[in-house]
């Protein structure tokens, strides 16, 4: 059986428009629907007959096959044995082959009905020095993430062909099931709920929409951030699905521990050792700074513990306030690996704060009594 002409069976030029196809095969649908001509052989070929002529006509990459090597081109692209039968098995109904399509037919207009969904939030865990952390930073950050197909452009088909609307459903994703005598909503299970179907799905993405993809991101992290703080970056997370928005990206701050400083809100605070003689004596001393050296000056008669509070030199809170300040808590250190010399000279030391009412140890002193007062309540 030798097949007509795709054009003659449509009744349309060569050079017809979409919409003058859409036109042509709308009318023939109406006229020779099976639905409409019950038990008629002759009418329900010239239904098939012009389904199958506007399915190839009506898909440009299909057409200019056609047109080039005639019905050769097309041989089984429209699922058309040779018998002539084989449309997935079922006419759909009137409604879907008529009506189905007649607000544009294209996907995008069935895009309401689609399920639209919004991409994941990703969440970036950042670990920064406690330098970068109080004097702000920028970071690039290589975040996998889902992205919006390019050479489908996010529709999951391939280039040149686009998503149909599913026939099982027609677009809704939803499905009735007569169950006795109840009818039951079903997600679709041909489309799972899409409401469309991708006959040709594009390379890149199998379909998807999407490909899993390493994106590098430059992130302004502000001075003064702390452990537990997070960036958010709008529409930088995981791509949505069937033009949905993107999710969000949060970063995630952690603050490394420093060898030298520790820090409490706002503050910092560092420990300073100093000699017996800088104690005893007085003196100065260089101690850093997040913004560099300075001198602390320790009084005569300096205890070990005592906190020297450097105002201002903490950190500029992120959120604004007053600047922190600096706590310097010196540590008197105990001289070690000390030579004969050295240790003649400290029992000589010692020797000569003797006597008198120990001036010279006030808090050993007040120690002394207070042990002493301790065992005499005992005895009592
Ligand atoms: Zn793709
Ligand atoms: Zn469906």
């Amino acid at each position: 059986m030798s097949k007509r002409d795709y054009y003659e069976i449509l009744g349309v030029q060569k050079n017809a428009s979409q919409a003058e196809l859409k036109k042509a095969y709308r009318r023939l649908a109406m006229k020779y629907h099976p639905d409409r001509n019950p038990d008629d052989q002759e009418s329900e070929q010239k239904f098939k007959e012009a389904k199958e002529a506007y399915e190839i006509i009506s898909d440009d990459q299909k057409r200019a096959a056609y047109d080039q090597f005639g019905h050769a081109g097309v041989e089984g692209g429209a699922g058309m044995g040779a018998g002539g039968e084989g449309f997935g098995g079922g006419f759909g109904d009137i409604f879907e082959s008529v009506f189905g399509d007649m607000f544009g037919g294209a996907a995008g207009a069935r895009g309401g009905r689609s399920r639209v969904y919004r991409g994941a939030d990703l969440r970036y865990d950042l670990s920064l020095s406690l330098e970068d952390a109080v004097a702000g930073t920028e970071e690039k950050l290589r975040i996998p993430s889902h992205v919006k197909c390019k050479v489908c452009n996010g529709t999951g088909a391939k280039k040149g062909s686009s998503p149909t609307t599913c026939s099982t459903c027609g677009g809704v994703g939803q499905v009735r099931m007569q169950q006795g005598f109840f009818s039951v909503q079903q997600t679709c299970p041909n489309c799972q709920g899409t409401g469309q179907m991708i006959k040709d799905p594009c390379d890149a993405c199998h379909g998807e929409g999407r490909i899993q993809e390493h994106k590098t991101l430059s992130v302004k992290i502000p001075a003064g951030v702390d452990s537990g703080d997070r960036i958010r970056l709008s529409g930088e997370g995981e791509a949505g699905q069937n033009g949905g928005p993107p999710g969000d990206l949060y970063v995630q701050i952690s603050v490394k521990a420093h060898p030298i400083f520790s820090r409490e809100d706002n503050h910092l605070f560092c420990e300073v050792p100093i000699s017996i003689t800088t104690a005893a004596l007085g003196g100065e001393l260089e101690v850093p700074t997040l913004s560099g050296r300075v001198m602390l000056k320790i009084p005569p008669e300096t205890q070990s513990g005592k906190q020297f509070r450097l105002a201002g030199k903490g950190v500029k809170p992120v959120r604004g306030g007053p600047i922190g300040d600096l706590h310097c808590r010196v540590t008197v250190e105990t001289p070690v690996n000390l030579t004969t010399h050295q240790k003649d000279l400290l029992h000589e030391f010692e020797e000569s704060m003797k006597g008198g009412n120990s001036p010279h140890n006030p808090k050993s002193k007040s120690w002394f009594e207070s042990v002493k007062h301790f065992f005499e309540d005992l005895k009592a």
